[in-house]
């Protein structure tokens, strides 16, 4: 069994949307210092590096973290590359080769080639692909990008629509290192009271653990 760390590293490098709470982390005890432990303590958005979107975080109804559950995070996904222009999103059209063989699907675009610079011309999914990819069984779709909407789309058409399709997100991956094809995927959010998002350690294990 071989599997794929599809995290970026979390320090405080790491890029977050203009405007969000970047990462940070602070030491309170130390070795080094002579104290009896190393002790941190962390700040950040939840929306930092690999991580998954609640329902919440996109719509004054929706399920917050702790009610969304683990099943859709944990189980068979297909990775499929896509490339486009810089600051596309994806259609229907450009998965017509494709066939779609897990109710997860993570797309590899690289149009966000490194995650300690914030770029937004990186690519995201479209309202109508959101609505094909549900009737095809999908129930989550992620993204190596850090948004399944444009950096610059305030009316986030996609959020919109995977809300009323009900799939869940998950944002920030890096599939730099991994070739298209079916994998297992485990990316568990943290039960946050009442949070809008969660980071996770997202992995692929390159083999079909039995779990749908
Ligand atoms: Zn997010």
């Amino acid at each position: 069994v071989k599997y794929f760390d599809i995290t970026p590293r979390l320090s405080s490098k790491i890029a977050v949307f203009p405007g969000d709470r970047g990462f940070s982390r602070s030491v309170s005890l130390s070795f080094k210092k002579g104290d009896h432990l190393d002790l941190s303590s962390i700040q950040s958005t939840l929306h930092v590096g690999a991580h998954v979107d609640a329902p919440s975080h996109y719509h004054a109804s929706g399920k917050n973290i702790t009610e969304c559950g683990i099943d859709v995070y944990l189980g068979r996904a297909q990775v499929i590359e896509i490339r486009k222009e810089k600051g596309e999103r994806i259609r229907v059209a450009d998965l017509k080769n494709i066939r779609i063989e897990a109710p997860r699907l993570l797309f590899k675009t690289q149009s966000f080639p490194d995650p300690h610079q914030w770029t937004d011309d990186f690519n995201a999914l479209s309202r109508e692909l959101i609505l094909e990819l549900a009737q095809k069984g999908v129930r989550l779709v992620g993204i190596d990008t850090p948004s399944v909407d444009l950096a610059q789309d305030a009316e986030l058409e996609s959020h919109k629509a995977i809300y009323e399709m009900d799939l869940r997100i998950l944002e920030g991956i890096d599939l730099k290192n991994v070739a298209a094809g079916l994998y297992t995927l485990i990316a568990l959010p943290l039960p946050i009271e009442d949070a809008d998002a969660s980071p996770v350690r997202a992995i692929l294990i390159n083999k079909d653990l039995g779990i749908p």
